[in-house]
């Protein structure tokens, strides 16, 4: 049988790929090869999940940042951004917003902002879940240590979302400057995952310098490490970068990769991103299409959102959360697809095909 479609088949049957395999599922994809990788991976997520799609309000709360992260439109040597900081009041109205639109997990993401303490942190996770006692809040702040991760779990932070990038150390040093390393990222990750947070990990498609082994790497770290979530989606250049003539990362790759991030791992928690719905019109419904189960509309305030750009292009930052919300309940309709309003906490699967 032709390598590629066997390579599928033993992903489809659940067995552990070898970081060759991965390579040679990178590099050789044909259509037909696709095709059959989309038909399983949305099969797949039809048994576990079925059509219903999670919900996850996006807090961008500050795009103030310490990092300068060569391929991110936030970074701190960008001169022309205007800084934001959301207060604690303005960070609730967003969460109420959202409540009453009925979404039950928040993710509250900066960049990496000194000014957010881990007592200023604590202040706004404890007042969340105490107003809201039925929510999930997820944190996206970037590196920290321990000891801070583990007072935001213990003031109620249930998951947590750092991307790990890539998984080739010398791939990272090439996205990242000196002062910032990939040892102390995958550090993190391992440091969340002992606290008890439910973990997403992720990496951006076509980042620059990627190749087809960094990628292999990416799925083996994935297919180890089993995060409860694996955040991608398509590198974008923003102008103010030193990525700025970078091209961009491909719908057909993302779409590829989604696919077999949930053969990979059938019950994970897959987002169809805000990156991927600004590269094509349709991205965000052909990736559930391709397997993706979450959704992360934006509910910050209209006002900053043109402010937290962390890629050129990025969409609905003119719209507020009601029109974002409805927006996205007719998009998912259309495609056969409704949201649905609980936690969604990621399901364990124990099917019968063989796998854990
Ligand atoms: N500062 C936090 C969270 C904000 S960045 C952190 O470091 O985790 C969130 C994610 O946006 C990053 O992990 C990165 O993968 C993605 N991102 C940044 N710049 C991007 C770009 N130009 N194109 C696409 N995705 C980008």
């Amino acid at each position: 049988m032709d390598k590629l479609f066997s390579i599928i088949d033993s992903l489809s049957a659940g067995a552990r790929l070898t970081e060759e395999q991965f390579e040679y599922l990178v590099s050789h994809r044909s259509d037909e090869g696709a095709r059959l990788l989309q038909e399983r991976a949305a099969a797949v997520r039809d048994t576990i999940y079925g059509r219903a799609i999670f919900v996850r309000g996006l807090v961008e709360f500050s795009n103030v940042c310490k990092n300068d992260c060569y391929y991110c439109g936030i970074r701190k040597s960008n001169p022309n951004l205007q800084r934001y900081r959301l207060s604690e009041a303005q960070i609730m109205y967003c969460v109420r917003s959202g409540y009453d639109l009925g979404f039950r997990t928040f993710v509250l993401q900066s960049g990496e902002d000194g000014h957010f303490t881990d007592e200023v942190l604590c202040g706004i996770i404890e007042q969340i879940k105490t107003e809201y006692p039925d929510c999930a809040v997820t944190l996206s702040l970037g590196e920290r240590s321990c000891e801070s991760y583990a007072v935001l779990k213990a003031a109620g932070a249930d998951r947590y979302l750092l991307r790990h990038e890539t998984a080739t150390k010398e791939h990272y040093e090439k996205l990242h400057p000196a002062d910032m390393s990939f040892e102390h990222r995958m550090q993190c990750l391992r440091d969340l995952r002992a606290l008890g947070y439910a973990v997403g990990a992720g990496f951006m498609v076509g980042a620059p310098y990627q190749t087809p082994a960094d990628l292999a790497r990416d799925f083996v770290f994935l297919q180890e490490f089993r995060p409860d979530m694996v955040g991608i989606g398509p590198f974008i250049p923003h102008h103010d970068t030193p990525f700025k003539d970078m091209p961009a990362g491909t719908l057909e790759d993302t779409l590829y990769y989604l696919s077999i991030l949930r053969l990979m791992l059938p019950d994970v928690l897959l987002p169809s991103t805000t990156a991927l719905g600004t590269i094509h019109p349709l991205g965000r419904e052909m990736g559930f299409d391709h397997g993706a189960n979450v959704i992360m509309p934006n509910l910050s305030p209209a006002t900053v959102r043109k402010q937290y750009q962390l890629y050129d292009g990025k969409i609905c930052v003119n719209d507020d959360a009601t029109k974002c919300n409805a927006c996205i309940d007719l998009r998912l309709e259309k495609f056969g697809y409704h949201t649905v309003v609980d936690r969604g906490d990621r399901k364990e699967f124990k099917g019968g095909d063989g796998r854990e």
